[in-house]
């Protein structure tokens, strides 16, 4: 039996899952929310049998995998016997620089690399690296395998990638766009070409990942060409809290309005987007609801978030040079129907030139960690 952990963290959060692998069943999954709070939260799934959810109280990431590892090992809730049962664990590491290309086993060097790039992506590179640190020590000998979310990115040709700043910018900070949400633009892009039945190398796709985060990538022949997001994750399409695409100056201008920086990235990361514009929520959900209300501030939100998504479908299908297949995913991707209809029926024009094919498809990024983890597992037993 081969057993592949996969580790999720956010900066309060480890999602976990289970899988056998090479069938890719996924056993058990679960979420441990709210870690350092007063309270933390976890929601616990075996296959087959009804959820576990406990309120308890985990102080940091460390203390939660140690958690974690012992509802792996539980006799009712869990599958294992002993840790050392697990072939390898595939850990989600949102930035991975320009060094990180394709997943790779993590060793002393690679850690501190990405450590380093913690500077890029604070909120989650961080606690990535506690609970990889954790893992290192509890399970040793087992080879942790680091899958990047900028790595799907990393075939963006130069003159898409770069900023029209000076140079020595890119060269001293690596000042530059990355791109984020990569495991899901993939493995929607790969189910893609599976569900059109034709090779992925000869297929141009956008693929639309719509949640709390939004990003909206360009895939020709398998790789993403461009994506909407940035240097961080706030460039782009507007989201439930980030307003995406605005013209810088207005930091300036914020700045000289006596705005501090905390303010402005506050303001930038929690309370602009969906939630700024509409007063009413980050959740589409409740926006909808208002939105059928008339309620004026949620329909002007809603019309935002439809018309920047429909130019960067345009401009991509544009640098495509055509489209066959227009990917919806996520949160909202895959289940706001109404929404999906809008930004089509505004690009009918562009469908109907192009004979694009409309998909909703499921991202399971867990699984496509675990799919990449096995996969370079294989090829290191094969060359020893
Ligand atoms: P995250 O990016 O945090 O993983 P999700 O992918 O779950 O978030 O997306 C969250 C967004 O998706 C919210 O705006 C929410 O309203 C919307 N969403 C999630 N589930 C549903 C659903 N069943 N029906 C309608 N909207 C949903």
């Amino acid at each position: 039996m081969v057993w592949v952990l996969v580790l999720n963290a956010g900066s309060s959060s480890i999602k976990y899952s289970l899988f056998k692998m090479p069938e890719e069943d996924c056993f058990l999954r679960g979420n441990l929310e709210r870690i350092g709070e007063r309270f933390s939260f976890i929601k616990h799934m075996l296959s087959g049998s009804g959820p576990f959810q406990k309120r308890l109280k985990i102080a940091h990431h460390r203390e939660g995998i140690n958690f974690i590892f012992s509802l792996l090992l539980d006799k009712e809730k869990g599958v294992l016997k002993n840790l050392k049962e697990i072939s390898g664990v595939g850990h989600r590491v949102v930035h991975g620089g320009e060094v990180f290309r394709q997943p790779c086993i993590i060793n002393k060097k690679r850690l501190l690399k990405i450590k380093e790039y913690s500077i890029l992506a604070p909120l989650h590179n961080p606690p990535q690296v506690s609970v990889i640190e954790a893992c290192l020590e509890y399970l040793k000998g087992i080879p942790q395998v680091a899958v990047f979310d900028t790595a799907f990115h990393s075939t963006l040709p130069k003159y898409a990638f770069l900023y029209g700043l000076p140079y020595e910018l890119y060269e001293k900070f690596g000042i530059r766009k990355y791109g984020f949400h990569g495991i899901s633009h993939q493995y929607v892009a790969e189910e893609a070409g599976r569900r059109l039945k034709r090779p992925l190398q000869d297929l141009k796709i956008i693929t639309c990942h719509l949640g709390n985060g939004c990003s909206i990538t360009a895939v020709k022949g398998g790789k993403s060409i461009d994506t909407s997001m940035g240097f961080t994750p706030l460039e782009g399409v507007m989201m439930g809290t980030r307003p995406g695409d605005f013209d810088p100056s207005i930091i300036l201008f914020l700045l000289k309005k006596g705005y501090s920086i905390e303010k402005i990235d506050h303001l930038l990361n929690k309370k602009s987007g969906l939630l700024g514009l509409s007063g009413v929520s980050n959740d589409m959900r409740d926006i909808m609801r208002q939105l059928r209300r008339n309620n004026l501030r949620a329909q002007i939100a809603c019309d935002v978030f439809v018309y920047r998504i429909q130019k960067y479908i345009g401009a991509y299908v544009g640098i495509l040079g055509g489209l066959d297949a227009l990917v919806f995913t996520a949160g909202i991707g895959e289940n706001q129907k109404e929404l999906r209809e809008r930004i089509c029926k505004g690009l009918n024009f562009l469908l109907k030139a192009t004979g694009a094919r409309v998909l909703v498809i499921h991202t399971d990024e867990e699984q496509s960690i675990a799919r990449q983890a096995y996969a370079l597992l294989k090829n290191e037993d094969k060359s020893k």
